[in-house]
């Protein structure tokens, strides 16, 4: 197949941070990073796509439809795919069995609220448990975007579809600032970003890869970042064309034509 690209958000809004660290719940201030995205960030990022006429997909957890309604109508509304991203946000790799296939239920339950039937898992944070590809299968998903290991789709050996990612690729390595333990590394300059992200879409796009990016309009929704967005849209269609597609538009492919 030829050279594709996939822009993903992952709209976690202050899931992730509790999930990470359950005393966040009681800390505002930290909530309120992700809470940016409710206020601000996910209509910036919408609004760049569509003056882009982009077309993405959005892992959305299930307290995150449940809470916000408005997370998910604002992206359906966009005419964009929405997919399952665990629902509290907690990493599968964390849990045990039974409440690895309870988020799963209970996320499914939350997006069906809204007429979602996703076909796509992302983990929450990556971290998937060794459950996890069976369980993805188990619920019908077409396909997982989350393994680093090519930059082609392939299938894994449960039929499963993958679109594999990379942090060099995510937002979120060169953004993510907490105030904690990330006093430590240094914020990314847009240029740096850029840089990384350049060289990646098109090292992968030479070889006729598909190239998955993942953002969280909490870090590139900022006015400051939305134009590494808009460069890596407008660099992206010069690279592949009409070829930029929702994941779950590459896995569809990729299943009609039982590429392995
Ligand atoms: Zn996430």
């Amino acid at each position: 197949m030829d050279a594709q690209v996939v822009f993903t958000f992952d709209v976690d809004v202050d899931s992730v941070w509790v999930g990470e660290d359950p005393a966040a719940a009681a800390k505002p201030v930290t909530l309120s990073h992700g809470l940016y995205e409710v206020r601000r960030g996910l209509r910036l990022v919408l609004d760049t796509l569509a003056e882009t006429e982009v077309r993405a997909t959005f892992f959305v957890p299930g307290v995150v439809a449940s809470e916000h309604p408005g997370v998910v109508e604002a992206i359906l509304e966009g005419g964009h795919e929405v997919g399952h991203h665990g629902h509290t946000h907690r990493a599968p790799a964390q849990l045990s069995a039974d409440e690895e296939r309870e988020e799963f239920v209970r996320s499914i339950t939350a997006l069906q609220a809204f007429g979602v039937d996703p076909g796509g898992y992302r983990a929450p944070s990556w971290d998937l448990s060794d459950r996890t590809l069976e369980m993805v299968s188990e619920f019908g998903f077409s396909y997982s975007a989350n393994f680093m290991d090519d930059v082609f789709p392939y299938r894994h050996a449960n039929g499963v579809v993958e679109l594999p990612g990379h942090w060099n690729l995510d937002d979120a390595a060169h953004m993510w600032f907490a105030g904690d333990d990330t006093w430590l590394r240094k914020i990314s300059t847009n240029s740096e970003v850029n840089e990384i992200f350049d060289a990646e879409l098109d090292g992968i796009t030479a070889i006729g890869g598909t190239c998955v990016y993942t953002f969280h309009p909490q870090f590139v929704g900022r006015p400051g970042r939305l134009p590494v967005l808009r460069h890596a849209i407008e660099r992206s269609r010069v690279r592949v064309g009409d070829a930029i597609l929702t994941a779950g538009a590459v896995a569809a492919k990729w299943n009609a034509a039982r590429v392995q």
